[in-house]
């Protein structure tokens, strides 16, 4: 068991938990902080050029290392690997590592992000599938590109009609007949001319050399074709990343972590920050904005915890 006693633990160290780790020690917190990826999923982003101040698109990895590096300037711990469990027990967290060592602090922060589900699929590997239309879409822009938006929820729905701004054609693919998506954006997708809504089918494999250049799809009584894109967008679902957490928290049936306007969840003490949230953004700014104020309200509650 480690000997130090740490005030804040922090879970991830995406932009959420590198800045909850910047803002802690900055209000003299004693902070440790696990995650095996300097920036967390931000290393997926080729250019971050919706992060203001970031004129020359600077890619992800670029920024995660810069955000890393300041926070460790800081005097955060940095322990690059990641937490197997975090347990809480008298007002205290025990977190073990991947390596079986326990680590002890007063408060967490749960900064763990989420990851996209993919299709299980032939060639699922290849460059040229997305998980976000406002980020990568752009990357699209002014090529008369055709792109497949794979999904049958608002998310799909809104991610075709962002996309529709800049591609030539929009392929919405669903697999069902039933789509989840409300009425009002079955409307605006209907009304979009750029967008083709192709129901009752199924994408059954990519193909390309290093990029996508086709999708295989099988249409439910019409049998299968190849369709030419350039590029693929899945809105089939995300998961939180929450496996760590072995204490009763609330949580939404997707598995985001409940928190109050305090960023705190039901269990005291613990906060929650980032794509792990239950949030309505998940970007690298708004994960940035909840790991400040989730160290800055783990600073109140510590404050309030050790007073007489
Ligand atoms: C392909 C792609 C492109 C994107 N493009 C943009 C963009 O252009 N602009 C933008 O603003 N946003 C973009 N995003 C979204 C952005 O990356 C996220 O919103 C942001 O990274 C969320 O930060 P976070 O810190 O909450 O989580 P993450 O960045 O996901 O970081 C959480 C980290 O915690 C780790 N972790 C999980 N469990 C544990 C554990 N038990 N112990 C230790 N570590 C753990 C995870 O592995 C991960 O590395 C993109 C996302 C993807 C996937």
């Amino acid at each position: 068991m480690s000997e130090t006693k740490y005030d804040l633990m922090i879970l991830g160290a995406g932009p959420a938990g590198i800045t909850a780790a910047l803002y802690g020690q900055r209000l003299g917190l004693k902070t440790i902080v696990f995650g095996d990826i300097p920036g967390g999923s931000s290393y997926m982003i080729e250019h971050l050029a919706n992060f203001p101040g970031l004129m020359e698109g600077t890619s992800g990895t670029q920024f995660g290392t810069m955000a890393f590096q300041q926070a460790q300037k800081e005097g955060a711990n940095f322990t690059l690997t990641r937490l197997e469990s975090l347990n809480r027990n008298d007002n205290i967290f025990i977190g073990v590592d991947v390596d079986g060592q326990e680590h002890t602090a007063l408060s967490a922060i749960a900064a763990t992000g989420r990851v996209p589900k993919r299709l299980a699929v032939s060639n699922a590997n290849l460059k040229g599938v997305h998980f976000c239309s406002i980020c990568d879409g752009p990357l699209y822009r002014g090529k008369n590109a055709t792109l497949a938006v794979v999904g049958s929820d608002n998310t799909a729905a809104q991610h075709a009609l962002t996309l529709a701004r800049t591609a030539d054609k929009v392929l919405l693919i669903c697999r069902s007949n039933t789509h989840k998506m409300d009425a009002v954006h079955k409307d605006q997708i209907e009304q979009q001319n750029n967008i083709t809504l192709m129901t009752n089918t199924e994408v059954s494999g990519y193909s390309g050399q290093e990029f996508v250049e086709s999708i295989e799809v099988a249409e439910k009584d019409k049998g299968r074709q190849d369709l030419a894109v350039d590029g693929i967008f899945l809105a089939i679902g995300w998961r939180p990343n929450i496996s760590a957490l072995k204490l009763e928290v609330q949580k939404t049936a997707e598995g985001y972590l409940e928190t109050n306007e305090k960023l705190m969840t039901s269990v005291s003490g613990l906060f929650a920050a980032g794509d792990v949230r239950n949030t309505d953004m998940w970007q690298v700014l708004t994960a940035c904005a909840d790991g400040a104020r989730a160290a800055k309200y783990a600073a109140e509650y510590l404050e309030k915890l050790t007073q007489p």
